[in-house]
């Protein structure tokens, strides 16, 4: 290991949660694991093939790049790409068999022009209908009639069509119920103008792991697969979070009563007190806003004090400690655990928010 700030992540965990979630499951629903953003910060590669040996039948990425650094690493699962591409780059999706999200007519017209009329293997597209998140995709029965004559073209294969709910880990579900009542009424479009989807398929994690019966053909599996869920509203499933964050102290000093650290003093010590730096700053990804978050050191909470810098940041000490000392920034030591949940709680966000903000400078060690 070249620095004291370490990931490990788990496959093994990973492993399991995906064959966990798999039995939640109805019987022959298929299960798309979810990778983008580097496998939610865990490491693309490494997550899409250990998802693919737990026996992920998918895989759905953001963006081009994405994909195609998975066929380069040797990844040979079918692969979604969830944001719309760059109309200029069909003929890369259609090369490397990956499919593509189509969200209205005007994306096919704009391809045109760049797609080789010669080439005999088909596009896959699925296409995304927006029924509530407003984020992309098609509202109206207008938009859709436009869209059947390219669907229906010959070198097109319409392989889903789905949609992305905005609240299905909400506790209250009338938006939700809301969206699959709008969904089944786009279905019945398609299906009345002959376009017969593959997949249709609308469930993230707390939607399929909360309502199974709303999996459809197929569900699309990110934070769970990580160990991300909302525990307090899945019953009898016991998902483990896939990453733990370690590093060491790398000195140690007694402050006197009223000594100050960190930038523009940012700290000012209440009495005789220990304090420890630790290799990791803001540009690792451990934000500013984590400022009045702990970690673990001697299996006690240390409190961050002090404004976090670019490359270290400072903890209080439960008393006299040596460089050296592990300290767990995600993950458990002794009796105390952090979890991505808490420290998310931090920046008003989700835990998939702290593993993706960890960034290339943090090396991700991989236990099996
Ligand atoms: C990211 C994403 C998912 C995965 O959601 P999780 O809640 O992480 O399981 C599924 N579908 C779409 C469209 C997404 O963008």
């Amino acid at each position: 290991m070249r620095r004291d700030t370490v990931a490990i992540v788990s496959l093994g965990a990973i492993r399991d949660n995906v064959s966990k979630i798999r039995k939640r499951l109805p019987e022959g629903v298929k299960l798309m694991a979810v990778v983008k953003a580097n496998g939610y910060g865990h490491g693309a590669l490494e997550s899409a093939a250990t998802a693919e040996q737990a026996g992920a039948d998918r895989l759905a990425v953001a963006y081009l790049d994405e994909a195609l650094k998975l066929r380069a690493g040797g990844i040979r699962l079918p692969i979604l790409i969830l944001t719309p591409i760059d109309p200029a780059e069909v003929m890369t999706a259609i090369e490397h068999d990956l499919m593509i999200t189509v969200t209205g007519a005007d994306w096919f017209r704009r391809m045109a022009p760049f797609r080789n009329a010669e080439c005999s293997r088909k596009l896959k597209v699925h296409v995304k209908a927006d029924t509530g998140l407003g984020r992309i995709g098609l509202r109206t029965g207008e938009e859709w009639e436009e869209l059947v004559p390219w669907l229906l073209s010959k070198f097109v294969e319409v392989d889903g069509f789905y949609t992305h709910f905005a609240t299905a880990a909400r506790e209250d579900t009338r938006f939700l119920k809301r969206q699959v009542d709008t969904f089944l009424r786009m279905k019945a479009w398609s299906q009345a103008s002959g376009v017969r989807a593959a997949h249709y398929h609308c469930a993230g994690s707390a939607a399929a792991l909360r309502f199974p019966e709303l999996a459809m053909d197929m569900v699309r599996i990110g934070a769970a697969m990580f160990g991300f869920y909302p525990e307090r509203l899945v019953k009898d499933l016991h998902l483990r979070p896939a990453l733990s964050l370690h590093s060491r102290l790398i000195e140690v000093k007694k402050l006197r009563k009223g000594e100050c650290i960190g930038y523009d003093n940012s700290y000012e010590a209440k009495e005789e007190e220990w304090v420890g730096t630790v290799p990791i700053g803001y540009a690792d990804g451990w934000s500013q806003s984590l400022r009045c978050s702990e970690m673990l050191v001697k299996g006690h909470r240390a409190p961050v004090v002090g404004k976090i810098c670019m490359d270290q940041l400072m903890v209080r000490l439960p008393g006299p400690c040596e460089p050296g000392d592990e300290v767990v920034l995600i993950g458990s030591q002794g009796d105390e655990v952090i979890t991505c949940t808490e420290l998310a709680s931090y920046l008003d966000s989700v835990s998939q928010e702290i593993s993706t903000s960890l960034s290339e400078r943090i090396e991700r060690v991989y236990t099996v």
